[in-house]
Parts: C-alpha cells; structure tokens; sequence
C-alpha cells in the first residue's frame, strides 16, 4: 500500500484572532484563523483538496474505487454528504468508502480504513480526504482557535512514493470537544489544562512512543495542536526536538488555526516532499491515534503545497458572524421557491453536482442539462450521451448585481460560460467580480449557494484564473 499523491485546500478568509479578542475585551491573542465565507463549507473545502490529489495522481476519477471521508460534523447532519461529494468528483456509481465523523479523530479513521482497504484487496485505489470548518460556540475560546481546511491522499496497491508502517492506538473516555444533539456550535471543556493532563499528553505521548519503538530516526512528526502549545509541550515530551513540531505542524497552525479532523493530514502533506519517516498523531473523541509513513521519494502534488496553503483574505469579526448566520439581517428576506426534497430538486441534483451534458449523437452539441434538453438545440435529435463536463472556459458576457435581498450578498456576479468541452451555462461569480471580463479565461469551483429550510445546497461557480507571479502556471482566483 502507498501514498500516490497528496492536495489541501484552505478558505478563502483568514480572520485575526486579536479581532475576536477585541470584541469581548480579552487581551489579543497572535496570530489568524482560516474561516468559510458563507458559501464554502467542509464539503467545497474536501472536494478542492480531492480534486488537487487526484489532479498530481494522473488518474481519471472513474478509475478511483472508493472513498474515505473523516470530517468531524458532515454537512448533513444526516443525509447524502457522502454522495454529494462522489457526484463533484464524478467517482463511479459503484465506488466504495465510508463517511467517518463525530469527532477530530475522523481523518485518521478515515486513513486507516482506506489503508485497511487497499490492504484487504477490496479496492486497488482509494482516496481520503479529511475536511473541518467547525462552529465554534460565540464568544468561547474555542472562537479563537478553530480554522478550517481540508487534506486528501490517493492510495494505491501498488509500490508508490510513501507507505505506511506501524499504527498505535490508546482511549481514554475523556470529553474534549463535543455537542449535544440538538446543538448548532461545538464546544470545549471550561478546563484546558484537564484536557491537556488527562487527554492530550497522556495518551499521544503513549502512542508517539509507540510508534518508536522501531524507529532509529525520530523523524518529523505531524501534531493536532488544538490551542496553539500543546503540540510543542507533546514535542518536548516525545523528545521530537521543537524543530520537528514546528517544521510540520506549527507553522501552519498560527495563520490557519486549528484544523480539526483534518489537522494531521493537513500538517503532514508538505512533508510529503521530502523523503524519510514522518509520524502522524490524530487525537478526539477520547481516542489518539498514530501511524509511521515512510517517504522514499517526493510524493506529487506535496510540492504545491505551501502555496495552496498560503493567501487568503483578511475579513472583519463580523463578517465571520454574519458566514456563519450569527448575525443575520432583519426585514424582506426572499426564500428558495423550490423545496430542496422536491422532484425537481430530486432529479437535478446528480447532473448538477457531476456538471453533466447531454452530447448529441448527431451534431456532437453539448446540452445543458441534460434533464431540460430532451431534444437538441442544433439539430433537434434525440440521441445522447450524459457525459462530464471539464471545468473550464471563457466568460461569454455577465452582470454583476449590485443590490440583492436576504439571504443572498452583494455584489453578486451572474455569469455565463462558454465550457472548454462545449455548452454554455449561466452560474454565480465566486468572489465580487471585480476581475471579471468578456472572454476571460475562467474555472469553475464547488461552493455551497445556499442553507435551504436546513439543507446545504451545492453548485458550481466561476473564478476568473490568473497567473502566478515568477511562473507559467495559472491560478484560480
Ligand atoms: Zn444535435
């Protein structure tokens, strides 16, 4: 079993925790957090990470045969999350996989149950992918250290770049971060130096000296640091020298804040790029886990890392209040005429969320989509292929709305797209579309449109791409 390749993804904002500090007259505390506009959420942040490691593999989606998803709170709470991101990825309807969820520990259940997998002979290829963008509860100190970001490795049968060595586990039936029930916000216990004493320490420290007890090269190790210094107090105790911790974990930890679920991954994947033995140390949910990768040569898609990693805008406090619909609006507010459990809903998600077009057998004209189209607009035939379609083209011509009721935001960009692959459709810009221009090359990119009466609504929007400075390449904005 080995590591293929590797992508992350990060939000879009970054917001200084001295701005949280400042709103409830704490003292400032260092450093930014990664957080979701309101249309981006642990679902788009797992499809953006998926989609870059799938990218480095070279592989077709198709060609994938399973999926691990560990993300401590799916969108759903329960419902298709699973299967709404396999439809992004276009992954085969016979795909395998689980959803793994209900604490940070999720992405190493996620890792380890892929790795399971391959090793069984049950999937030649699997992906796994690691997302969180918790609630934080208002006002707490868990405000002030919960990011959001996302990781995903492919993994194959075959000898690879990295493969995974030693696994150790402990449990302890501790609370660390939890919600009831009925709860929208997680919370933390009142008491960190409990968790860090009875929790933390204790338990990664005897699964970090599991782990090495075969090893000669102490090696780099990638460690959940859910206040900002546990992990370079757990690097002190596992004798991993404060150098290891920083390198892999903590640099990213003061611009990104903690990642939840997807912390480990997310710390580990640059290290992917260089070869020798990385630890990763998974803890939630009273459970740590570790596992030993060794890397014998750079793992693709590690060296785009960083950059993936970096940028990010700076936003306001309340700008974060309002994404995560703690503020809200009074007055006229327009709702969705459409029920998302409707029969419209119903059929139009799979070609919506897959980006499918009905190709005309006839005159090789793609329709869109292919459920409204059931002749063609060419020819007028009523032969077709369903296939799907690259999330590229060039802007056809668009408007920005400047003044737009609740819940949407303004400025909203309505753009249209000429498709690379052929077909034009209408979509929402991405950003506020300042950079937007009649045949501009564009990309399409998952975002979530709307909560509607409880259930996150998935679609594509546009961003105009822009090169890198120093480089040929091109990025989405
Ligand atoms: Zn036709």
């Amino acid at each position: 079993m080995s590591i293929a390749a590797v992508g992350v993804a990060a939000p879009e904002w970054r917001v200084p925790v001295a701005s949280i500090d400042a709103a409830w007259g704490r003292s400032p505390g260092r450093g930014t957090l990664a957080v979701c506009r309101s249309d981006e959420d642990p679902l788009t942040l797992a499809w953006a990470a998926a989609d870059r490691a799938v990218a480095a593999a070279g592989v077709a989606p198709s060609g994938i045969d399973g999926m691990w998803w560990g993300c401590t709170r799916p969108p759903f709470a329960e419902g298709p999350s699973w299967s709404t991101l396999a439809a992004t990825l276009h992954l085969a309807p016979e795909a395998d996989g689980a959803l793994l969820s209900g604490s940070t520990h999720a992405g190493l259940d996620a890792l380890l149950a892929a790795a399971d997998a391959v090793a069984a002979g049950r999937v030649d290829t699997a992906l796994v992918v690691t997302s969180d963008a918790l609630l934080p509860a208002t006002g707490t100190g868990h405000e002030t250290s919960a990011g959001a970001g996302a990781a995903a490795l492919l993994l194959r049968r075959d000898g690879g770049p990295a493969r995974l060595v030693h696994t150790a586990h402990r449990w302890e039936p501790r609370l660390d971060r939890y919600r009831g029930d009925r709860e929208p916000e997680t919370r933390e216990t009142y008491d960190g130096r409990l968790f860090r004493e009875q929790a933390y320490l204790p338990m990664l420290g005897a699964v970090g000296d599991a782990l090495l007890v075969d090893a000669t090269d102490a090696g780099r190790w990638s460690l959940p640091d859910p206040d900002g210094r546990l992990a370079r107090a757990l690097a002190k105790r596992l004798r991993a020298g404060t150098t290891s911790a920083q390198d892999v974990a903590a640099a990213d930890r003061t611009r990104l804040g903690d990642l939840g679920s997807a912390a480990t991954l997310v710390g580990a994947a640059a290290a992917l790029g260089s070869p020798g033995p990385l630890h990763l140390l998974g803890v939630g949910g009273g459970r740590a886990t570790g596992c030993t990768v060794i890397v014998d040569a750079p793992v693709p898609g590690a060296e785009r890392v960083t950059a993936d990693l970096s940028g990010g805008e700076e936003v306001a406090y309340t700008r974060v209040l309002r994404s995560r619909g703690v503020l809200r609006p009074t007055g006229e507010s327009v709702e969705m005429a459409v029920p998302p459990g409707s029969a419209m809903f119903g059929r139009g998600a799979g070609e919506m969320l897959g980006l499918l077009a009905a190709r005309c057998v006839d005159c090789g004209t793609m329709n869109t989509p292919p459920d409204v189209h059931p002749t063609c607009i060419s020819c007028g035939s009523t032969k077709f292929d369903v296939v799907p379609l690259g999330r590229t083209g060039t802007v056809q011509t668009f408007v920005v709305n400047r003044t737009m009721p609740s819940p949407f935001e303004a400025p909203l960009p309505l753009v249209v797209v000429d498709l690379d692959d052929g077909g034009r459709i209408q979509l929402q810009g991405g950003d506020d579309g300042a950079e937007l221009s009649i045949g501009a090359p564009v990309d399409l990119v998952l975002r979530r449109y709307a909560v509607e009466r409880g259930v996150p609504v998935y679609g594509w929007k546009v961003l105009t791409r822009r090169p890198v400075a120093g480089t040929d390449e091109e990025v989405t904005s």
